[in-house]
């Protein structure tokens, strides 16, 4: 178990790409503290890790809510003396023709998204440079990269990923931080269910492996970059999208 004695922060982890990254790092060994909204899946995701074996620790901060993400990271490292892996994956989509958007709906987007990663990191680092070790993972998206009609205020922050990933990398690696970024195609989870079936159908026939990725094959990614494989990786993004970028 090559995550024994770590511990890894996991921001979204009450659902989807989030949980399945919680639960893989938890199978390789490492305790888990995470934060979600919904207390309900919170409680579900806990006692899946805790029935791996591992400790595990939920919040419900809201990771664009600076004061709740320094409570949350200050209780961890107490009960659990530090944090080795954090991975910025909670994300929120608000689709909307760039023409009608409101203000909301961009601001929303680039809090969660954006402004939660920067509040999350912020609070671990301190920590992660003083124990010499931190494995950083953020979750970018296709979009990010390409573009997507509808999704302006999205792709943005998921672009915006890639600069700060970019930044930290180089600003950490001295301190043994690496820093990296993953970027899904189209993912099998409540944030693509919410796509209409021709969306679907126009999104698959652009993709070479001809099907969407599932939560597992995003987990299995951010659990190299955290262990030993990715140890002398930083600064890069991993697509992981079935080829259709
Ligand atoms: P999801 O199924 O919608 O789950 C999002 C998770 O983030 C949930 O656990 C949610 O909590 C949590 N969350 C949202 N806002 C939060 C906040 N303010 N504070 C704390 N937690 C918050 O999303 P997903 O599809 O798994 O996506 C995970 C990440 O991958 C996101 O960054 C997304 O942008 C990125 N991504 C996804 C895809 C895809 O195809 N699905 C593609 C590219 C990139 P609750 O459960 O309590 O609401």
């Amino acid at each position: 178990m090559s995550l024994e004695n770590k511990v890894a922060l996991v921001t979204g982890a009450g659902r989807g790409i989030g949980k399945a990254i919680a639960l893989d790092l938890a199978r390789a060994g490492a305790d888990i503290v995470f934060t979600n909204r919904n207390p309900q899946l919170s409680e579900a995701t806990r006692s899946e890790v805790e029935a791996l074996g591992r400790k595990c620790l939920a919040f419900q901060a809201d990771v664009s809510t600076p004061d709740e993400v320094d409570a949350m990271v200050k209780t961890a490292l107490e009960s659990l003396g530090h944090i080795d892996i954090l991975v910025n994956n909670a994300g929120i989509t608000r689709d909307q023709l760039f023409m009608r958007m409101k203000t909301e709906e961009w601001r929303d987007v680039m809090s969660v998204n954006l402004d939660g990663m920067f509040y999350v990191t912020r609070a671990v680092i301190k920590a992660m440079v003083k124990q010499r070790f931190g494995r950083i993972v953020n979750l970018s998206s296709v979009v990010g990269h390409t573009g997507n009609p509808g999704q302006a205020n999205y792709s943005a922050a998921k672009s915006a990923v890639i600069g700060f990933t970019k930044s930290l990398a180089k600003e950490l690696g001295s301190r043994n931080i690496t820093c990296n970024a993953v970027a899904p195609g189209f993912i099998d989870t409540d944030m693509t269910r919410e796509l209409g079936e021709e969306q679907r159908a126009a999104i698959l026939g652009q993709i070479p492996l001809g099907r969407m990725g599932s939560v597992e094959e995003i987990a299995a990614v951010v659990r190299f970059l955290a262990g030993d494989g990715g140890s002398y990786i930083t600064g890069t993004t991993i697509h992981v999208n079935g080829g259709m970028y």
